[in-house]
């Protein structure tokens, strides 16, 4: 029997066990034990991807999960702690001569042995293999071989943030430069777009959208998500879904909104007032600097009017940065119903209310149907609820 099932692929480590930096900008509570602990106990994510699980000291650390029987790994693939399911997984960054800027590639290993092996590898075509999403020396079509061969699950990262992706600057005109088209498993959507923005694009027409949350804190996990069928929570069902086989698919994206992302506008860099992309200079200040937007660069990559069907992506934002749930209200929320994805997702509006304020109650019940306003950010400024 199918069963449904809320996924978040993105997730990075702060720390490794030894408290050293894995990915440096990311929180010091943003550890392997700790992101399972979030992930099954207060966000209710059924599957989890850890991306910088190619670091050695956090392949210690699950291995220790796993020796003391905390943690188990799957046959199938991942390793299941509680309700949870987790994927190995690793960011790397791509700049070949191919690309026209550096870009981020998702690769997920079905188990621990592959994951080290794939470190290994990765050694001789790094400088660090121990810090998040480092620089690899090689063509991206290399990378990709090796994760194929490999079984594993290869993924283009937040594809059109304006930074570091196959859109942003990656790529001229189409991801064939870079990229090949046939060993690709999905496309990663990134906080900066949604299925609308992406669907213009001819050549992502075959794959799956994933919404993850790229995760640098506990409390961000989950910020974007997805629902998908599946039959059991593991690595080769990930694979089926992403490939639509046999029933196994995308039932529905989560994510922000692009318009509370902070390159979404085409804006004035000096007084951030919007502006059309073809202006020569500011209306407002006569600045010619001027930032495009995410929303901008898309129009122009877009080759086709085609729509495919796609499954609903539903505007989220998480639910401690909703409008008047506090940390004492998202606390009192969590002891009261279990989970986020719970209060998002399930609990009555009758329910909600004898918990919270009626106006909180209907926000969260705005944001479980996709109804939430929200005004426009851009060059560096966040968009915000309304
Ligand atoms: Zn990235
Ligand atoms: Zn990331």
């Amino acid at each position: 029997m199918m069963d449904t099932f809320f996924v978040d692929l993105h997730i990075h480590i702060g720390r490794d066990w030894n408290g050293k930096p894995v990915k440096i900008t990311g929180s010091k509570s943003l550890t392997l034990s700790n992101i399972f602990e979030e992930a099954t106990n207060r966000k209710g994510l059924d599957m989890v991807g850890v991306i910088d699980a190619q670091a050695p000291a956090v392949q210690e650390e699950m291995q220790d999960l796993i020796d003391r029987g905390q943690a188990v790994e799957l046959k199938e693939g991942g390793v299941r702690y509680q309700d949870t399911v987790l994927l190995l997984g690793s960011e790397i960054e791509v700049y070949d001569a191919a690309c026209s800027g550096p870009i981020h590639v998702l690769s997920y290993f079905p188990t621990l042995d592959r994951m080290k092996a794939f470190t290994a590898w990765l050694s001789m075509k790094m400088k660090n293999v121990n810090l998040s999403s480092q620089r690899f020396y090689g063509t991206a079509r290399e990378l990709q071989q090796y994760v194929k061969e490999q079984e594993g699950i290869f993924i283009p990262a937040h594809v059109f943030t304006p930074f570091k992706s196959l859109y942003g600057k990656g790529v001229k005109q189409t991801l064939r430069e870079v990229l090949d088209p046939d060993k690709i498993d999905a496309i990663e959507l990134g906080l900066s777009a949604d299925t609308e923005m992406a669907d213009g694009i001819g050549e992502l027409e075959p794959y799956t959208y994933v919404t993850n949350s790229d995760a640098h804190s506990l409390g961000k996990l989950a910020r974007e998500y997805q629902r998908m069928a599946l039959k059991a929570l593991n690595f080769e069902e990930l694979r089926m879904a992403l490939h639509k086989r046999e029933g196994r698919k995308v039932l529905t994206n989560y994510g922000m909104s692009p318009a509370m992302g902070k390159y979404h506008q085409t804006v004035c860099a000096e007084c951030l007032f919007s502006v059309e992309v073809s202006a020569s200079r500011c209306e407002q200040c006569g600045s010619k600097k001027i930032v495009k937007g995410v929303k901008d660069r898309v129009e122009e990559l877009k080759s086709s009017t085609q729509m495919k069907e796609r499954p609903p992506y539903i505007y989220q934002v998480p639910l401690s940065s909703l409008p008047g749930v506090g940390t004492r209200t998202y606390e009192k929320l969590i002891d009261a119903f279990g989970t986020e994805m719970a209060i998002i997702h399930e609990v009555s509006r009758e329910d909600l209310k004898t918990v919270i304020p009626e106006q909180v109650a209907e926000r969260i019940m705005a944001m479980r149907n996709g109804t939430l306003t929200i005004e426009a950010g851009g060059g560096g400024r966040y968009g915000r609820i309304q």
